[in-house]
């Protein structure tokens, strides 16, 4: 990690809905390390903690929030806390592209910290060297899946989902699919979200070459879940874990 000419990721937290015991939920760092741009990606709670273990928080270019649920923006209230009492602020605000409905629900009082711009369904945006697209999923309130590319690789990240959607919404060429598998499938339909198994197989159809699974509930088995996407996906899967690194 860390090179010119490679695009990374960082898992900042994985739980989904809630952070478990000493965990934290959806939060990542996606970094091109050929422009200089980072983003962080979801900001779910315990997220903020971490990311301060790999990046100075006032060298933010963009923070992308998914959608409203707690799990995946209610750090973002940690950051405009410590830009105004602890880390000196003396920058330009940080972009946040969010889905509609977050700012109303972490965005305020961040004026002179956080610029916020609503995205939507088929918009994309530029962040430095990094190309971002946002597609809404099948989700309860607005969620946008988002494909991230920079230093010649592509990210596909689902955010949250049920299994009406594919990740080849996404397009072609995932260098690594980024996707959710709260549970089992054993406990498909229980919730809006996919199974490991829903999870390997739409990162199948859609060609990925690497998949990594996360968003998983914290009572089920991180090995349960890891395999049954493998099985489904049909090559090497992993499980994200706080902490975890994987160059593209
Ligand atoms: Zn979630």
């Amino acid at each position: 990690m860390g090179r010119a000419g490679v695009l990374t990721l960082t898992v900042l937290g994985c739980d989904g809905s809630h952070a478990g015991a000493g965990g934290a939920a959806s939060g990542y760092l996606v970094r091109s390390w050929t422009s200089g741009t980072t983003v962080w990606l979801d900001a779910g709670p315990g997220t903020f903690a971490n990311l301060q273990r790999f990046c100075d928080p006032a060298a933010l270019d963009a923070i992308v929030l998914s959608h409203e649920h707690g799990d995946h923006c209610s750090d973002v209230a940690g950051l405009v806390t410590a830009a105004r009492h602890t880390l000196g602020w003396k920058r330009d605000p940080v972009v946040v592209l969010a889905a509609p409905g977050v700012k109303e629900r972490v965005g305020k009082e961040a004026e002179g910290i956080l610029d916020w711009q609503t995205v939507g369904d088929g918009e994309g945006r530029t962040v430095g060297g990094l190309r971002l697209d946002f597609w809404r999923t099948d989700h309860g309130p607005v969620t946008l899946a988002v494909r991230l590319e920079g230093d010649g690789a592509t990210l596909g990240y689902s955010a949250d989902s049920g299994p009406g959607w594919a990740l080849g919404a996404l397009g072609t060429g995932l260098d690594l699919a980024l996707c959710e598998a709260t549970y089992t499938k054993d406990h498909e339909g229980t919730a809006q979200h996919m199974s490991a198994r829903q999870a390997g197989s739409t990162a199948k159809a859609a060609g990925a070459r690497r998949l990594v699974v996360t968003h998983r509930w914290p009572t089920i088995a991180a090995e349960a879940v890891r395999a049954e996407a493998a099985d489904a996906f049909g090559g090497p899967v992993a499980q994200a874990a706080v902490g975890r690194g994987y160059s593209l």
